[in-house]
């Protein structure tokens, strides 16, 4: 049986914590390192309901993309939520480990997964690591369809091939538009507009699009626009990161249990379609 210190330096080689983007917050939240390990929970997101399926499941170890504290913080008072997190994880005994912007530019990284998700064909990374000689690595993914489909067939198959969500699948362009080439980038990308339009692709597929950068974007070229739910784009990374540390354990001998969370904690919970007449 593992130890702590033994599942987080395999995870660390998988995501290694200098990759990460200087402002963000990866690594171990919290955890003994001599703890031992028989089972860990992936998930998107550190919050309750995530740590609640942890301590059912009995794991011993939960990893999220997301970080806990990205700002630091003062207190881990119980009466912050933040710190009943910390709490539950303690008394527990479930250590936290975070993979953010590192588990997103490695290879194969979040955007390997969405991609796979969505059943497209990776090129090349969309933002390029400049330390990386392969040219593998790097941030969102460029990417292409065995056959061009319409906008509208598009929106279809992330709509049957993404978790679901209350949100579910917002598009902007022309539903017949045809697509080939698209590029994705799990979690918010709307500062990536410029690579994808240099990248010159059919369409962009990412979360948390506003309305300013999406109608600059459109204004400037057929661009189409396809905002899926945050946490979607994201959770196809737990099931690729349970199956890499999967292939560790078996590796080692080390007999993990790993489990990928299916608590949907994206904050929309519902959806209403507009029923007002405008036109
Ligand atoms: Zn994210």
């Amino acid at each position: 049986m593992p130890r702590l210190s033994e599942v987080i330096a395999a995870l660390e080689n998988l995501w290694p914590a200098e990759r990460a983007e200087s402002w963000d917050a990866v690594g171990t939240v919290a955890g003994d390192p001599d703890q031992e390990v028989t089972r860990v929970l992936f998930a998107v997101d550190p919050v309750r309901e995530t740590v609640d399926e942890a301590v059912q499941l009995d794991a011993d170890l939960l990893v999220t993309h997301h970080p806990l504290y990205l700002r630091g913080t003062t207190t881990v008072a119980a009466s912050t939520s933040k710190g009943r997190v910390v709490h539950d994880l303690i008394k527990n005994d479930v250590a936290l480990h975070v993979a953010h912007t590192n588990a997103d530019k490695a290879d194969p990284g979040v955007s390997d997964a969405l991609a796979g998700a969505l059943g497209l064909r990776v090129l090349r990374p969309l933002v390029p690591d400049r330390d990386d000689p392969a040219g593998r690595r790097g941030l969102g993914r460029v990417c292409e369809l065995d056959a061009p489909e319409t906008l509208r067939e598009f929106a279809a198959r992330a709509a049957a091939s993404l978790p679901a969500t209350a949100q579910g699948i917002r598009v902007a362009g022309d539903p017949d538009a045809r697509i080939r080439t698209v590029a994705v980038s799990g979690g918010s990308g709307d500062s990536l507009f410029d690579d994808v339009r240099a990248a010159g692709v059919d369409a962009f597929l990412t979360a948390d699009l506003r309305h300013h950068p999406v109608s600059e974007a459109r204004a400037h070229s057929p661009l189409a626009l396809i905002d899926a739910a945050h946490w979607a784009t994201e959770q196809p990374w737990c099931q690729l990161a349970a199956a890499q540390l999967e292939e560790i354990s078996e590796r080692h001998g080390w007999n993990l249990r790993v489990h990928v969370s299916t608590t949907v904690t994206d904050p929309w919970t519902a959806h209403a379609a507009s029923t007002h007449p405008t036109h």
